[in-house]
Protein backbone atom coordinates (compact mmCIF):
# COMPACT_ATOMS: atom_id res chain seq x y z
CA UNK A 1 0.00 0.00 0.00
CA UNK A 2 2.03 3.25 -0.87
CA UNK A 3 2.10 5.89 1.22
CA UNK A 4 1.03 9.79 1.37
CA UNK A 5 0.87 11.81 4.18
CA UNK A 6 3.23 14.84 4.36
CA UNK A 7 4.95 15.07 8.08
CA UNK A 8 5.84 18.41 9.09
CA UNK A 9 7.86 19.67 11.75
CA UNK A 10 5.01 21.85 13.35
CA UNK A 11 3.91 22.63 17.29
CA UNK A 12 -0.04 22.78 17.34
CA UNK A 13 -0.77 21.39 20.84
CA UNK A 14 -4.37 21.55 21.91
CA UNK A 15 -6.11 19.94 24.79
CA UNK A 16 -9.50 18.41 23.72
CA UNK A 17 -11.89 18.41 26.74
CA UNK A 18 -14.82 16.63 23.86
CA UNK A 19 -16.42 13.83 24.76
CA UNK A 20 -17.13 11.40 27.83
CA UNK A 21 -15.66 8.68 28.07
CA UNK A 22 -15.80 5.52 26.41
CA UNK A 23 -17.14 2.81 28.43
CA UNK A 24 -14.51 0.43 27.94
CA UNK A 25 -13.55 -3.21 29.78
CA UNK A 26 -10.21 -3.57 28.99
CA UNK A 27 -7.66 -4.25 31.54
CA UNK A 28 -4.20 -3.73 32.56
CA UNK A 29 -1.45 -4.23 30.68
CA UNK A 30 -0.09 -7.89 29.25
CA UNK A 31 3.02 -7.23 28.14
CA UNK A 32 4.43 -10.49 28.65
CA UNK A 33 2.82 -12.15 25.53
CA UNK A 34 3.71 -9.33 23.53
CA UNK A 35 6.57 -7.22 22.70
CA UNK A 36 7.80 -6.93 25.92
CA UNK A 37 9.92 -3.89 25.53
CA UNK A 38 9.17 -0.57 24.03
CA UNK A 39 10.88 -0.37 20.29
CA UNK A 40 13.08 2.96 19.97
CA UNK A 41 10.89 5.40 18.98
CA UNK A 42 10.00 5.48 15.65
CA UNK A 43 12.91 6.58 13.21
CA UNK A 44 10.43 8.57 11.30
CA UNK A 45 12.41 11.28 9.40
CA UNK A 46 9.82 14.33 10.24
CA UNK A 47 10.74 15.54 6.50
CA UNK A 48 10.43 12.23 4.65
CA UNK A 49 6.89 12.53 3.24
CA UNK A 50 6.14 8.70 2.68
CA UNK A 51 6.80 8.63 6.57
CA UNK A 52 3.49 8.35 7.79
CA UNK A 53 0.55 7.75 5.46
CA UNK A 54 -1.97 5.01 4.97
CA UNK A 55 -3.32 5.95 1.55
CA UNK A 56 -4.15 3.54 -1.14
CA UNK A 57 -3.62 5.97 -4.53
CA UNK A 58 -6.53 3.93 -6.37
CA UNK A 59 -9.09 4.17 -3.70
CA UNK A 60 -8.11 8.20 -3.12
CA UNK A 61 -7.91 8.64 -7.05
CA UNK A 62 -11.90 7.59 -6.75
CA UNK A 63 -12.72 10.44 -4.22
CA UNK A 64 -14.08 13.50 -5.31
CA UNK A 65 -12.25 15.99 -3.15
CA UNK A 66 -15.07 18.58 -4.50
CA UNK A 67 -17.87 16.86 -2.93
CA UNK A 68 -18.87 16.43 1.30
CA UNK A 69 -16.57 13.82 2.77
CA UNK A 70 -16.88 12.46 6.66
CA UNK A 71 -15.03 9.91 8.43
CA UNK A 72 -16.53 7.24 10.62
CA UNK A 73 -14.50 6.19 13.01
CA UNK A 74 -14.62 3.37 15.70
CA UNK A 75 -12.92 2.93 18.91
CA UNK A 76 -12.45 0.12 21.18
CA UNK A 77 -12.19 -2.55 19.13
CA UNK A 78 -11.62 -4.61 17.22
CA UNK A 79 -14.73 -6.81 19.05
CA UNK A 80 -17.58 -9.22 17.77
CA UNK A 81 -19.65 -6.49 15.75
CA UNK A 82 -16.53 -4.67 13.62
CA UNK A 83 -17.58 -7.67 10.99
CA UNK A 84 -20.95 -6.62 10.71
CA UNK A 85 -19.85 -2.97 10.86
CA UNK A 86 -17.16 -4.14 7.69
CA UNK A 87 -20.27 -5.73 5.66
CA UNK A 88 -22.12 -2.61 6.29
CA UNK A 89 -19.42 -0.38 4.49
CA UNK A 90 -18.71 -2.32 2.23
CA UNK A 91 -22.13 -3.07 0.58
CA UNK A 92 -22.41 0.83 0.58
CA UNK A 93 -19.26 1.43 -1.01
CA UNK A 94 -18.08 2.69 2.01
CA UNK A 95 -15.01 2.72 4.35
CA UNK A 96 -13.92 4.15 8.45
CA UNK A 97 -11.30 4.32 10.31
CA UNK A 98 -10.98 1.85 13.25
CA UNK A 99 -8.88 2.92 16.26
CA UNK A 100 -7.77 -0.36 17.57
CA UNK A 101 -6.72 -1.02 21.54
CA UNK A 102 -3.43 -3.34 21.01
CA UNK A 103 -4.33 -5.95 23.96
CA UNK A 104 -7.43 -7.11 21.82
CA UNK A 105 -5.71 -7.82 18.48
CA UNK A 106 -4.51 -11.18 19.00
CA UNK A 107 -7.93 -11.76 20.03
CA UNK A 108 -9.40 -10.87 16.23
CA UNK A 109 -6.71 -11.68 13.89
CA UNK A 110 -9.19 -12.25 10.70
CA UNK A 111 -11.10 -9.11 12.36
CA UNK A 112 -7.72 -6.77 12.07
CA UNK A 113 -7.09 -8.44 8.52
CA UNK A 114 -10.44 -7.45 7.15
CA UNK A 115 -10.36 -4.40 8.76
CA UNK A 116 -7.23 -3.53 6.06
CA UNK A 117 -8.77 -5.47 2.98
CA UNK A 118 -11.64 -3.75 3.24
CA UNK A 119 -10.13 -0.97 2.32
CA UNK A 120 -10.67 0.59 5.55
CA UNK A 121 -7.86 2.16 8.23
CA UNK A 122 -6.76 1.22 11.39
CA UNK A 123 -5.74 3.46 13.93
CA UNK A 124 -4.08 3.29 17.07
CA UNK A 125 -6.15 3.73 20.40
CA UNK A 126 -3.17 2.39 22.85
CA UNK A 127 -2.61 -0.80 24.01
CA UNK A 128 -4.65 -0.90 27.25
CA UNK A 129 -6.73 2.18 27.16
CA UNK A 130 -5.21 4.01 29.68
CA UNK A 131 -5.50 7.66 29.63
CA UNK A 132 -2.34 8.40 28.66
CA UNK A 133 -1.86 12.01 30.41
CA UNK A 134 -1.92 9.83 33.70
CA UNK A 135 1.05 7.63 32.31
CA UNK A 136 5.10 8.58 32.27
CA UNK A 137 7.13 9.26 29.54
CA UNK A 138 8.13 5.73 28.94
CA UNK A 139 4.41 4.43 29.63
CA UNK A 140 3.17 6.53 26.63
CA UNK A 141 5.66 5.53 24.33
CA UNK A 142 4.70 1.60 25.02
CA UNK A 143 0.85 2.52 24.67
CA UNK A 144 1.77 3.62 21.36
CA UNK A 145 5.02 1.33 20.08
CA UNK A 146 3.52 -1.89 21.14
CA UNK A 147 0.26 -1.08 19.52
CA UNK A 148 1.44 0.25 15.98
CA UNK A 149 4.18 -3.07 16.44
CA UNK A 150 1.33 -5.41 17.06
CA UNK A 151 -1.04 -4.11 14.35
CA UNK A 152 1.68 -4.35 11.79
CA UNK A 153 2.98 -7.54 12.96
CA UNK A 154 -0.52 -9.04 12.38
CA UNK A 155 -1.61 -6.67 8.99
CA UNK A 156 1.36 -5.57 7.74
CA UNK A 157 0.52 -2.11 8.06
CA UNK A 158 1.37 0.23 10.76
CA UNK A 159 -0.89 2.25 11.95
CA UNK A 160 -0.01 6.13 11.57
CA UNK A 161 -3.02 7.80 13.45
CA UNK A 162 -3.74 8.12 17.70
CA UNK A 163 -6.91 8.44 18.91
CA UNK A 164 -5.88 9.00 22.61
CA UNK A 165 -8.20 7.65 25.40
CA UNK A 166 -10.95 9.52 26.57
CA UNK A 167 -9.34 11.82 23.66
CA UNK A 168 -7.12 13.20 26.61
CA UNK A 169 -3.92 14.85 25.65
CA UNK A 170 -1.48 17.40 27.34
CA UNK A 171 1.41 19.18 26.50
CA UNK A 172 3.89 16.28 27.60
CA UNK A 173 1.99 13.74 26.10
CA UNK A 174 1.42 15.62 22.92
CA UNK A 175 5.20 16.00 22.52
CA UNK A 176 5.93 12.16 22.66
CA UNK A 177 3.40 11.74 20.05
CA UNK A 178 4.99 14.44 18.23
CA UNK A 179 8.37 12.58 18.43
CA UNK A 180 6.59 9.30 17.60
CA UNK A 181 5.40 11.08 14.29
CA UNK A 182 1.56 10.54 15.02
CA UNK A 183 -1.28 13.25 14.65
CA UNK A 184 -3.70 12.74 17.20
CA UNK A 185 -7.18 12.56 15.54
CA UNK A 186 -10.29 13.69 18.00
CA UNK A 187 -13.70 14.34 16.94
CA UNK A 188 -16.16 16.79 16.04
CA UNK A 189 -19.52 14.30 16.57
CA UNK A 190 -19.45 12.10 19.54
CA UNK A 191 -22.64 9.73 19.02
CA UNK A 192 -22.67 8.69 22.82
CA UNK A 193 -23.56 5.36 21.46
CA UNK A 194 -21.60 4.10 24.52
CA UNK A 195 -24.04 5.46 26.65
CA UNK A 196 -27.66 5.39 24.92
CA UNK A 197 -27.09 2.08 23.18
CA UNK A 198 -29.96 3.08 21.16
CA UNK A 199 -30.06 2.87 17.60
CA UNK A 200 -32.13 5.51 17.06
CA UNK A 201 -30.18 7.87 18.76
CA UNK A 202 -26.73 7.35 17.16
CA UNK A 203 -28.47 7.58 14.14
CA UNK A 204 -30.22 11.13 14.79
CA UNK A 205 -26.52 11.80 16.82
CA UNK A 206 -25.19 11.82 13.34
CA UNK A 207 -27.62 12.53 10.98
CA UNK A 208 -28.44 15.98 13.10
CA UNK A 209 -25.10 16.88 13.25
CA UNK A 210 -23.37 15.53 10.50
CA UNK A 211 -21.34 18.61 8.08
CA UNK A 212 -18.26 18.18 5.52
CA UNK A 213 -14.98 17.06 7.08
CA UNK A 214 -16.41 15.75 10.51
CA UNK A 215 -14.88 12.96 12.09
CA UNK A 216 -17.47 11.14 14.07
CA UNK A 217 -16.58 8.95 16.90
CA UNK A 218 -18.39 5.50 17.24
CA UNK A 219 -17.66 2.42 18.93
CA UNK A 220 -17.81 -1.25 17.30
CA UNK A 221 -18.03 -3.01 20.52
CA UNK A 222 -21.81 -2.50 20.33
CA UNK A 223 -24.09 -4.42 18.75
CA UNK A 224 -26.49 -1.47 19.14
CA UNK A 225 -23.76 0.46 17.20
CA UNK A 226 -23.56 -1.77 14.13
CA UNK A 227 -27.30 -2.07 14.24
CA UNK A 228 -27.17 1.88 13.91
CA UNK A 229 -24.53 1.85 11.32
CA UNK A 230 -26.76 -0.13 8.90
CA UNK A 231 -29.40 2.95 8.55
CA UNK A 232 -26.37 5.23 9.24
CA UNK A 233 -24.25 4.39 6.51
CA UNK A 234 -26.77 4.20 3.83
CA UNK A 235 -28.36 7.31 4.25
CA UNK A 236 -25.20 9.25 4.91
CA UNK A 237 -24.54 7.89 1.10
CA UNK A 238 -27.36 8.84 0.13
CA UNK A 239 -27.44 12.17 1.51
CA UNK A 240 -24.15 12.78 -1.04
CA UNK A 241 -21.22 11.84 1.20
CA UNK A 242 -18.16 10.29 0.94
CA UNK A 243 -17.79 8.07 3.42
CA UNK A 244 -13.73 8.09 3.98
CA UNK A 245 -10.61 7.26 6.31
CA UNK A 246 -9.31 9.87 8.14
CA UNK A 247 -5.94 9.78 5.98
CA UNK A 248 -7.94 9.83 3.09
CA UNK A 249 -9.50 12.73 3.92
CA UNK A 250 -6.78 14.78 5.62
CA UNK A 251 -4.74 14.14 2.42
CA UNK A 252 -7.50 15.40 0.10
CA UNK A 253 -8.59 18.33 2.25
CA UNK A 254 -5.48 19.32 4.71
CA UNK A 255 -2.62 18.15 2.10
CA UNK A 256 -1.46 16.13 4.83
CA UNK A 257 -1.06 15.46 8.37
CA UNK A 258 1.37 17.10 11.30
CA UNK A 259 2.59 14.64 13.90
CA UNK A 260 1.44 16.02 17.37
CA UNK A 261 -1.62 18.45 16.20
CA UNK A 262 -4.79 17.40 17.11
CA UNK A 263 -7.48 17.64 14.32
CA UNK A 264 -11.44 17.12 15.26
CA UNK A 265 -12.76 17.81 11.94
CA UNK A 266 -10.85 18.56 8.44
CA UNK A 267 -12.44 21.54 7.22
ZN1 LIG B 1 -11.80 4.34 23.80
Amino acid sequence: MKRYICLLLFVAVLLCACGAPAADNNTALTPGEYTTQPSEPISADLNDSSAMDMINPEIISTIDPERPMIALTFDDGPGPYTQRILDTLSANNARATFFIVGNRVKSYPETMQAIVDQGSEIGNHSWGHASLVKLDEQGVREQLIWTNDEVEKNTGVRPVLLRPPYGEVNDSVTAIVKDVGMPIINWSIDTLDWKTKDPHKTYDAIMGSVTNGCIILCHDIYEETAEAMETVIPDLVKAGYQLVTVSEMLTLLEGGAIAGTVYRSVN
